[in-house]
């Protein structure tokens, strides 16, 4: 409803999972235009091999957010680490405006943080001196310039070596560093953090420097959907089942 903003992340929108886009579609069909305004916090698709890609499943999420954008409702996308090659023509084609990552939002009132989140699980180094690699211009133009075969082979290859990686790596690495969490809170002068790519849905109070603060985590969207609903008197994290085919 109106006076209330939408949030999402780590939908991992995938061809192969054609339940959870079709429900993704019918939320920004049904809920989404009611909202004030709709936040997708990185990880909309499973992988982004760039704005070329241009398949059905990819079209018919980009018509959707394009109509959500139409009915007057502000769509703000920040880069996950699936799919940080989301650039302007993606942009233009939703009518979606790209966010920096970390961004201080005002959220009625309450300047928030947003982010991905996978930033703060600064104890994967491993993770974050390959996201060092990656997320430069020049690998970028170098990866962009490839054929969309050669880079799908690529995106595989790497989904298979981070599934592998991910399934040795112990649990405390997978979430976010405490410490981190307080250094950027602290750097950006928030009381109020929100963020996904954990898969750890959750409301987390706590204090920094006597003050009460907040971290909202997210929840993916593998088996069902998940929607933060804030408002000035409302902080709520729902899911939603997958229609029954
Ligand atoms: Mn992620």
């Amino acid at each position: 409803m109106r006076g209330e903003t939408l949030f999402i992340s780590d939908l991992h929108l995938d061809e192969r999972r054609p339940a959870i886009t079709r429900l993704f579609l019918r939320f920004l069909e049904k809920d989404a235009p009611e909202s004030d305004a709709l936040y997708i916090l990185g990880d909309l698709f499973e992988a982004w091999l760039g704005d070329d890609d241009l398949s059905e499943h990819n079209l018919s999420v980009i018509h959707g957010l394009n109509k959500l954008h139409a009915a007057d409702t502000p769509v703000y996308i920040l880069h996950g680490n699936r799919d940080f090659l989301l650039g302007n023509d993606f942009t233009l084609r939703t009518g979606s405006r790209l966010l920096q990552d970390p961004c201080v939002i005002d959220l009625y009132g309450t300047p928030t943080l947003v982010m991905h989140g996978d930033t703060l699980c600064s104890e994967d180094k491993n993770y974050l001196e390959f996201r060092r690699q990656v997320r430069t211009s020049e690998w970028e133009r170098d990866f962009l310039a490839k054929p969309l075969e050669t880079r799908r082979q690529i995106a595989e290859g790497l989904r298979q070596m981070s599934q592998q990686e991910t399934s040795q790596k112990p649990s405390e690495i997978m979430d976010v560093t405490q410490a981190t969490v307080e250094q950027v809170m602290r750097k950006f002068h928030v009381s109020q953090l929100i963020h996904g790519h954990t898969h750890r849905p959750g409301i987390h109070e706590f204090s920094i420097d006597h003050q009460d603060v907040k971290r909202i985590v997210l929840g993916d969207w593998y088996e069902q959907g998940s929607v933060l609903h804030y408002g000035p008197a409302t902080c709520r994290l729902e899911s939603m089942p997958p229609e029954q085919a």
